[in-house]
């Protein structure tokens, strides 16, 4: 046994040692190779699990979970006396699955004719979107009323289909057309505030959409148990309250289309009606205007001018500067040469500094040299206004008169004054878009050998302001003297309860002018608009 145990034992020693070096070559090499292949397993582990973790999860969810958007509603926005100016309304989005279109075999031909058919939409666009069969979700037409939305539901039911869905959406609503649209603006289609309110109150007025996520199986049917469904409520937008009163508006409005119509004015206009005790704004109208509702449209007149136009580049380039013309807010946006108006400004200057008095008379002789002019500055009535008392120069609106009463007042302490009246600064009024003024420099209309700027000056001419920093400074001189800042947002509401979210107050900017010198001013304003001279 030994011996042949012994014999075998060497037999096998022999045979071993090749079979033992070949094992341990192949371990080693094995080794080295599962070590190769492990550092590249596990790079691709350590890849996976940590480097591209939030990618890969992200992945998944997307892949088990499918959402849906609540739109949130919309706030209302209404007039000082709770009339609606503009409104949200439940509309509905129509939108495909063409994964589900694809898995469940539909029809698409019958699908694509029949939403065509209801919805007005191309039928071929409709087909193309049904070929991206990886997505799940393509809109086909958005904003539908509800008895569309049924003919919709009612094709889906009779047909059995379920790659075709509904969804809730809103639509904004503006119910007296094309009134105060330069303050309200407009929303566009994903409900986000373009211009006017809608844009500036956008953050409160939007809301927070909600959202009901499903988890779905591996086919992308959704998961029987509705214990996966999350539903996260869509917060309603604040209501907003504004100063505007809708009946001052709409005498605003119409007596500025009529005065445009009856001085043929070629640049549209703008007029603003306040408060002057506290600055609310209860009027404020830009011409010409557009409706929110159809805020793409332009005017007809417009329309006819365009369509002569055959270069498509050059025409679609002028259609935009046509929207964007209608929609500017004059009363805010441009500026202008304000002309006599401005000579309240210079009274209450010179009434302050105690230049003038009541009792002072003025003589206009149909014109005045002024220094550094070659020609003297000329009244607006060529055989001038003769003798006359402050009241009546103010009621003549004397060119004449005013240079005299501006050059008491001085170029210095003018232009004081006309920073004190808030000219310089834009008012800051919550409505986006405000411009801010052109006036000379310091230098220019202090040069003592020059006084040119400052008689001009005295009656309104060769600077331009806005007509918003005019009503203001008009204001103040009549309010007892404050500079007020304008504002148009009464206060923002939460829909649910009515508790309020904003309260705006009158802010006074400053004191320009004393409360007697304001009361002066009244009285001669008054006598202006009532007594025949
Ligand atoms: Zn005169």
């Amino acid at each position: 046994m030994s011996s042949v145990g012994s014999g075998r034992a060497r037999t096998g020693k022999a045979a071993l040692r090749p079979n033992t070096m070949i094992l341990r070559r192949t371990l080693i090499l094995m080794t080295m190779c599962g070590v190769v292949a492990f550092a590249v397993l596990i790079w691709k582990l350590y890849d996976i699990q940590i480097v591209k973790h939030d990618y890969y999860e992200q992945l998944a969810v997307e892949q088990q979970t499918r959402q849906s958007v609540v739109t949130a509603s919309r706030g209302t926005i209404y007039d000082r006396n709770g009339n609606v100016l503009a409104m949200s309304a439940s509309v509905e989005t129509v939108f495909i699955s063409p994964y589900e279109m694809n898995l469940y075999k539909e029809d698409k031909e019958l699908i694509a004719s029949k939403l065509s058919e209801i919805l007005g939409v191309d039928k071929q666009g409709i087909l193309t979107k049904m070929e991206d069969t990886k997505s799940w979700y393509k809109t086909i037409k958005t904003k539908i009323e509800s008895d569309v939305a049924a003919q919709v539901r009612q094709f889906i039911k009779e047909n059995k289909i379920k790659s075709v869905h509904l969804e809730p959406d809103s639509k904004r609503y503006y119910p007296y057309g094309t009134l105060a649209s330069h303050v309200l603006g407009f929303v566009g289609t994903e409900n986000k505030g373009l211009e006017g309110l809608e844009l500036k109150y956008n953050s409160y007025l939007e809301g927070v959409n909600g959202r009901i996520i499903r988890l779905k199986n591996a086919k992308g049917t959704d998961m029987l148990f509705t214990d996966f469904e999350d539903y996260y409520d869509a917060q309603d937008g604040k209501d907003v309250t504004l100063t505007i009163d809708s009946t001052i508006q709409f005498y605003v409005e119409k007596y500025l289309a009529q005065a445009i119509k009856d001085y043929d004015v070629q640049n549209g206009g703008a007029c603003i009606a306040v408060r002057p005790t506290t600055g609310e704004i209860l009027a404020l109208a830009s011409y010409g205007n557009f409706d929110p509702n159809n805020y793409l449209a332009i005017s007809v007149e417009k329309q006819e001018e365009l369509s002569a136009i055959t270069d498509e580049e050059e025409y679609s380039e002028k259609l935009r500067a046509a929207r964007l013309e209608q929609w500017r807010n004059k009363a805010i946006a441009d500026t202008y040469e304000p002309g006599s108006v401005f000579k309240i400004i210079t009274l209450a200057m010179a009434l302050e500094e105690n230049v003038v008095s009541p009792s002072d008379t003025f003589y206009c002789g149909g014109s005045v040299p002024v220094l550094g002019r070659t020609t003297p500055v000329k009244c607006w009535r060529t055989q001038g206004h003769g003798s006359q008392t402050l009241k009546q120069a103010m009621q003549h609106s004397c060119n004449v008169a005013l240079v005299n009463i501006g050059l008491r007042v001085g170029a210095e302490k003018f232009y004081e004054y006309v920073e004190a009246f808030g000219f310089f600064d834009k008012t800051g009024i919550d409505l986006p878009g405000e411009s801010g003024s052109i006036w000379w420099p310091k230098k220019t209309f202090e040069d003592k050998k020059n006084l040119s700027q400052l008689a001009a000056a005295s009656f309104g001419q060769t600077f331009n302001i806005t007509p918003i920093q005019l009503v203001m400074a008009v204001s103040a001189t009549v309010n007892g003297g404050k500079l007020m800042k304008p504002y148009i947002v009464k206060e923002i509401t939460n829909p649910a309860d009515g508790t309020a979210e904003v309260v705006n107050q009158p802010t006074v900017v400053r004191q320009v002018i004393s409360e007697n010198t304001s009361r002066q001013i009244r009285e001669i304003l008054e006598s202006i608009v009532c007594e025949d001279e």
